[in-house]
């Protein structure tokens, strides 16, 4: 018998209207506007992004399409993008809605970015203390046996970061490795590394020192424990270097006392 296959349109979903006009349309022959790739995007936004973290762009600085497109050889598509990706995720802000600078972070802005960047790089050790594999838990302690403590503050604030990714990679959980990467973003727009302040190169080798053994010893509330200590130590100090060096109490809400901290 030739059973004639019923068309299955009984088990479709509904689609409300508005989202039957988000449907992905069929390729018309129509010529689109040309965009820029993901990765061109990426690699523009990436290198604003250093920029931004060594000084080299800070905040208030203006970001002008042209002349970012100009020094990084690109065409303006790809920089247009990613200066509304990095406005988008708090790095660069409007002024006069119009031109678009590097975002200044008041002093509550820096103390709310710590409190999250603490909590959350404790939730990461503790994860990791869980998940990682024992080759991952091998690369974490590799990267930490790399700590010198006489190196320059630029190398250790890279080794820093490498050290850090590799715990977040081994939590395995890719919502809390975004949320990280959200917050390094946030990250370098404080400018100066507190890796140049006497001292602290060794101080941070035994902080992160015993975030390194917690995780190997797939000890979560220890690992958790190390690296609220060794945020909430970093966010101490850059607070107090902040008050320093503006040379007063700035009234609340000033940036007065950020501008001057830098470096
Ligand atoms: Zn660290």
């Amino acid at each position: 018998m030739a059973n004639a296959k019923p068309r299955r349109t009984a088990g479709k979903p509904r689609h409300s209207p508005a989202a039957a006009r988000l449907r992905p349309q069929r390729p018309t022959t129509a010529k689109a506007p040309v965009a820029a790739s993901f990765a061109l995007v990426d690699k523009v936004y990436g290198e604003i992004r250093e920029a931004i973290r060594e000084g080299v762009m800070r905040p208030g600085h203006r970001l002008v399409e042209r002349d970012i497109a100009a020094n990084l050889n690109v065409s303006r598509t790809p920089v247009r993008e990613a200066l509304r990706l990095l406005e988008a995720h708090g790095l660069a802000s409007s002024v006069s809605g119009r031109s678009l600078v590097v975002t200044s972070l008041s002093p509550s802005d820096v103390a709310e970015l710590y409190f999250a960047w603490e909590h959350l790089e404790g939730l990461a050790a503790a994860t990791a203390a869980q998940n990682a594999t024992d080759l991952e838990i091998d690369a974490i302690r590799q990267i930490h046996a790399l700590w010198g403590e006489d190196d320059s503050a630029r190398n250790l604030g890279r080794l820093n970061k490498r050290l850090h990714l590799t715990i977040h990679v081994a939590t395995h959980n890719g919502f809390l490795m975004r949320a990280l990467r959200t917050i390094d973003d946030s990250v370098s727009l404080l400018g100066f590394s507190t890796y140049s302040l006497p001292g602290r190169a060794k101080e941070v080798a035994a902080e992160h020192g015993a975030i390194v053994d917690a995780i190997a010893r797939r000890a979560p509330e220890d690992a958790a424990a190390a690296a609220h200590k060794h945020i909430r130590r970093a966010g101490q100090l850059r607070m107090a270097r902040e008050v320093e060096l503006s040379g007063a109490f700035a009234p609340k809400g000033s940036l007065r006392a950020l501008r001057t901290g830098r470096n």
